[in-house]
Parts: C-alpha cells; structure tokens; sequence
C-alpha cells in the first residue's frame, strides 16, 4: 500500500492544547494499532466496541462473517486517544499505517480538542494530567541516559 503521510504544518480549528484523535476502526486491526502506538510512547487508549453504517454500509465485509451484525450495522471499535497537539499528526499517522487495507470499511479519524484533562487521583490539571509514565518525557529521558 502507498503511505500516507501527516500534515507538515496541522492547522486544527478550533485551536486546543490537546485532542482527542477518535478513530472508528476494524476490530481485528486494533491490536496492531495498539501495539504500534504503545512503541511512540502512546499509554493512554480507550475503547469501545461499536457499530456503525458508513460507505461500507450493509455491503458485505470481505475480511469474513464475523464483522458482521444481523441488522447491517457493521461491528467496529472506537479508539480514543486524547493527545497534546504536538502529538496528534504521529498518531493519526501510527493509526492509518496500521489500521489501512485499502478496502472500503477501513474507518475514519476524528480531531475533537479537548479543553482540560484533569487525572482523578491527584487532582492534576493540564500537560501534568496530560504526561503519562512511560509516555513522551520517560522516552525521551532514556535517549538522554
Ligand atoms: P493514574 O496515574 O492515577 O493511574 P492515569 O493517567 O494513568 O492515572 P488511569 O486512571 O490509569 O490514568 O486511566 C483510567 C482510564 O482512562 C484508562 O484505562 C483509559 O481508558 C483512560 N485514559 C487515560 N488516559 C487517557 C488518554 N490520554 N486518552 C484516552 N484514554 C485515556
Ligand atoms: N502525551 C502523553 C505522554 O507523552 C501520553 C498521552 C497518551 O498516552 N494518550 O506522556
């Protein structure tokens, strides 16, 4: 497959510190994304499985059966990674790497900006509830080490 390459300088709108990149994907490519992101320093991910109807519509999934629900919604699963912004174009280029077959189905991505993060435990708001362990600052200390 040709790659498909990140915006060079992203322009998002309306402007944020971090998004959440929400990408509705194959079930079965999900855990090849994770893994791929989990390598970028990527810790935090939520999913859910969903259902949706999009160009693929009730064609039938070529990758097999099991796609496939009994009323012509096709089973996919929603990532949600909430990102700085610095981050999001490596994400979205990590997701489409891994997520592509080039068939219709493949999915789509979403750019939500995300007003604050605020991390229960603590209390912490911002970049400090942002910043996780084993994410971007522990990566790149370890280059440094
Ligand atoms: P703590 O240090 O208190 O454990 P944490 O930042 O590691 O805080 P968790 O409490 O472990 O966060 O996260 C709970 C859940 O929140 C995770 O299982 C995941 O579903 C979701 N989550 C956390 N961070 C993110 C993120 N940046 N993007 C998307 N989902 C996230
Ligand atoms: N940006 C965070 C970090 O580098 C990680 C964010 C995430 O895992 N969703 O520490």
């Amino acid at each position: 497959l040709p790659v498909i390459r990140a915006q060079s300088s992203p322009d998002y709108f309306p402007d944020s510190k971090f998004y959440k990149v929400e990408a509705i994907l194959r079930p079965w490519r999900v855990p090849q994304v994770s893994s791929a992101l989990l390598k970028i320093g990527i810790r935090g991910v939520t999913i859910s499985d969903v259902r949706g109807f999009g160009a693929q519509g009730g064609s039938k999934e070529r990758q097999g059966g099991s796609e496939f629900d009994d009323d012509n919604y096709i089973a996919k699963v929603k990532m949600e990674i909430v990102v700085s912004k610095d981050q999001v174009e490596a994400v979205v280029d990590k997701i489409i790497e891994e997520a592509r077959t080039g068939e219709i189905g493949d999915g789509k991505i979403f750019l939500v900006p995300v007003s604050d993060i605020i991390r229960v435990r603590t209390g912490e708001r911002g970049e400090k509830a942002e910043k996780m362990m084993g994410g971007r600052a522990d990566m790149s200390s370890a280059y440094v080490a």
